[in-house]
């Protein structure tokens, strides 16, 4: 099928350039993504239907886990996680320096403290002995965040957890169809959380998913993000009664199934496009292996790797805003992922943390850059990437 929003950058963005505009991130949609969304649209139930339960259904089916709960992104997905694991004030929750905002506000929504630790600097995952130290009779959580889509080390943070008697939740939006030691992200912590947002792994436009074997916790999710009423619209239809009773209080996070429609026909096409991902990605290995300033981040081998980013680090001596202009400047998408959560102003402000605070996300995020990676890329934007960044690390030395 055509593909409507390469032509629109290609003609505005590019010309100028003369070469397309290549995204770090973008969903694919193919015609079939359309029809399933479309019958929805024809059909009965809009929201609160049927495709709600079949994406939760093939979701946690695809991770092998018991429940999946439909929520209307990765941010209410982590905030019906912290609620439903009883997160409230005098709560500490570990979560690592380097990640999304989203990792750690969903610990503030709930009245809760995000406690930084550190991640190692080869993987830019959190570091099972910066948790040990970080942990205080005060904790009740670690999340853990498979950064760029390579999962945390599950043995270690597990075993953390369960000395400490600690909730272990998995922030995957990285990482839908990644890896551990042969077992899905999704089944390694007592709640994982997807994001469906254009740039992951498959979309419904906004959208998340919480994924979780544990009963107790799927029933008080449910109810979370349904005002915290006890039944849905369609149970009460189906049983043919019209009286519902709110036992906590919830929000309207539900998705709807126009989304879940093009969820479950995205879903689909993961494991090729998983296969693509991971095809760039030895692409990229090689054809950067000849550059001295920019060094792939470590991949472990114990684990498939989901590579929702392929984050590169360049050289001490690399002047790392000076590729991004330069890059930028040639229409490729590079982008930075992430300032540390601890550095941005309401987290100052509010926490009073400080540089020096995590010191290796802080120096690793200077020199940290995303280069573009997505299903949609072909052979030769790899090779147009890689030699723009071999131009731009030669031109920004110090
Ligand atoms: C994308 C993302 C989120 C938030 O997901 P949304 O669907 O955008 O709300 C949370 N955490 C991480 C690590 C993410 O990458």
């Amino acid at each position: 099928m055509s593909d409507p929003l390469r032509k629109e950058s290609a003609g505005i963005i590019g010309e100028k350039m003369g070469q397309h505009y290549i995204p770090y991130g973008r969903q694919l949609i193919g015609a079939d993504d359309i029809a399933a969304v479309v019958e929805v649209l024809q059909s009965a139930w809009l929201t609160t239907g049927p495709k709600v339960t079949d994406f939760e259904k093939a979701v946690a089916e695809s991770v092998g886990v018991r429940h999946g709960i439909a929520v209307t992104s990765g941010t209410a997905a982590l905030h019906a996680a912290m609620s439903a694991i009883g997160i409230g004030p005098g709560d500490e929750v570990i979560v690592p320096a380097l990640t999304f905002v989203a990792t750690a506000n969903c610990v503030v929504y709930e009245g809760g403290t995000p406690v930084f630790a550190d991640v190692h600097a080869d993987t830019l995952l959190i570091d099972p002995d910066q948790v040990r130290k970080k942990i205080t009779p005060r904790t009740k959580a670690i999340i853990a965040v498979d950064y760029a889509g390579q999962p945390c080390d599950y043995d270690c943070l597990s075993e953390i957890a369960a000395a400490h008697k600690l909730f272990l939740v998995a922030d995957g939006c990285h990482a839908l169809g990644a890896e551990y030691r042969g077992r899905k992200v999704g089944s390694l912590a007592d709640l994982t959380v997807f994001s469906f947002h254009p740039v992951k792994h498959i979309t419904t436009g906004e959208g998340g998913m919480i994924v979780t074997d544990k009963s107790d916790l799927a029933e008080r999710l449910c109810r979370f993000r349904n005002h915290g009423i006890s039944s849905d619209h369609r149970q009460r239809e189906n049983q043919g009664t019209w009286f519902y009773e709110m036992v906590d209080l919830g929000f309207n996070y539900r998705l709807s199934d126009i989304q879940c429609a093009l969820g479950i026909s995205q879903l689909k096409k993961l494991p090729e496009w998983l296969a693509r991902r991971r095809g760039l990605a030895r692409l990229y290995d090689a054809a950067l292996a000849d550059v001295r300033e920019v060094a792939p981040l470590t991949h472990n081998g114990d684990n498939q790797h989901a590579y929702h980013l392929y984050v590169v680090r360049l050289a001490e001596q690399t002047d790392r805003e000076q590729v991004f202009r330069e890059m930028r400047r040639k229409n490729i998408g590079v982008n930075v992922h992430y300032l540390p959560v601890h550095l941005h102003a309401y987290y100052r402000n509010r926490y009073k943390t400080a540089p020096g605070l995590c010191p290796v996300a802080e120096k690793t995020y200077e020199r940290i850059l995303s280069l573009p990676m997505h299903a949609g890329l072909c052979d030769e934007d790899v090779r147009r990437v890689v030699s723009a960044l071999g131009e731009a690390v030669a031109g920004a030395g110090r």
